[in-house]
C-alpha cells in the first residue's frame, strides 16, 4: 500500500462526524424491573441494551415483557444461558464444552422466540481469549468491564469512544452502588462525553431503590436521562452505537 493510499485513508477517517452518547446496558434481564419505566423511556428518547441470561428460566409474562421491550426500539443481548463463572468452568472443560452448554443452545432459545441477538457480555467480566475467538463469529461485539476505583474515576476509565467502532471488543463501566461512583462523578463521566464528543458506554443491574449492591435507583437513571436530554447526548443501544459513522 503506497503512502497516498494512506494519507486518504486519514482524511476520510477525519472527517466522520463524532457524536456525544451514552449507551447503557443492563445486565442479567431483570426485566420486570425495567418495564415499569418503558413510557418515561419513549418520552425521554433513550434506547437501552438488555443482556439477557437465564432466559429459559424466565416467566412468561417476563418473556412477554423482553418482547415489548425489543418492540419499542431497545435492545436484547445475549449474557449466557446460567451466567456461571468461566475461569471456574475452563479448569475442568473445555472452550467447546462452553459452547455447547453456555451460548449456543441459550442463543438458540432467544432466537427461536423471535429476539434478534447481536451482541454478547461476559458474566462477572470473566473472559478468555480463547472464547473471544469463538465469539466473535457469533457476535458482532463482546463486552468485558473497566473498573473504577477511587483512584481511577469513571471519567478516567477506558469506556469513552470515537466513531467509528473498529473493534468487537467493548469496555463498560458499572454505576449500580456496589462500584461506589458517586452522583458528581457520574456527571463528570457525562460532561467529558458531552463537550468531548465521545460515547461513554456503562452498564448496571437492577433498578429499584432497596439500596442493595447490585442495584441503581431511578434517581440515578434520571440523572442520566436528565443530563442527556439538556446537553444533546444521544442514549444509544450497543447495535446503533456499532453502526455509526460507517
Ligand atoms: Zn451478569
Amino acid at each position: 500500500m503506497g503512502v497516498g493510499v494512506l494519507f486518504s485513508f486519514a482524511l476520510e477517517r477525519s472527517e466522520v462526524k463524532q457524536i456525544s452518547g451514552v449507551v447503557l446496558t443492563i445486565d442479567d434481564g431483570y426485566i420486570d424491573h425495567w418495564h415499569k419505566y418503558l413510557d418515561y423511556f419513549d418520552k425521554h428518547n433513550v434506547k437501552l441494551t438488555m443482556y439477557i441470561t437465564t432466559y429459559h428460566m424466565l416467566k412468561d409474562s417476563s418473556k412477554l415483557k423482553l418482547k415489548e421491550f425489543q418492540k419499542r426500539g431497545h435492545e436484547v443481548g445475549f449474557h449466557t444461558r446460567n451466567h456461571i463463572h468461566l475461569r471456574q468452568f475452563l479448569k475442568e472443560n473445555s472452550v467447546e464444552n462452553y459452547l455447547k452448554q453456555e451460548i449456543d443452545p441459550g442463543l438458540e432459545e432467544l432466537k427461536r422466540d423471535g429476539f434478534n441477538i447481536e451482541n454478547f457480555a461476559y458474566p462477572y467480566g470473566e473472559n478468555s481469549n480463547e472464547v473471544d475467538i469463538e465469539l466473535v463469529k457469533r457476535f458482532n461485539s463482546i463486552r468485558k468491564l473497566k473498573w473504577t476505583s477511587e483512584d481511577r474515576k469513571l471519567k478516567d476509565a477506558d469506556v469513552f469512544y470515537s466513531l467509528p467502532v473498529e473493534t468487537k471488543i467493548l469496555y463498560g463501566a458499572g454505576i449500580d452502588l456496589a462500584y461506589k461512583v458517586g452522583d458528581e462523578e457520574l456527571t463528570e463521566a457525562l460532561e467529558k462525553a458531552a463537550t468531548e464528543k465521545k460515547i461513554l458506554f456503562l452498564y448496571c443491574h437492577r433498578l429499584d431503590e432497596s439500596g442493595e449492591p447490585w442495584t441503581t435507583s431511578f434517581n440515578r437513571i434520571k440523572q442520566i436521562v436528565e443530563f442527556c436530554e439538556k446537553n444533546k447526548v444521544k442514549m444509544l443501544t450497543v447495535r446503533k452505537f456499532l453502526t455509526l459513522g460507517k
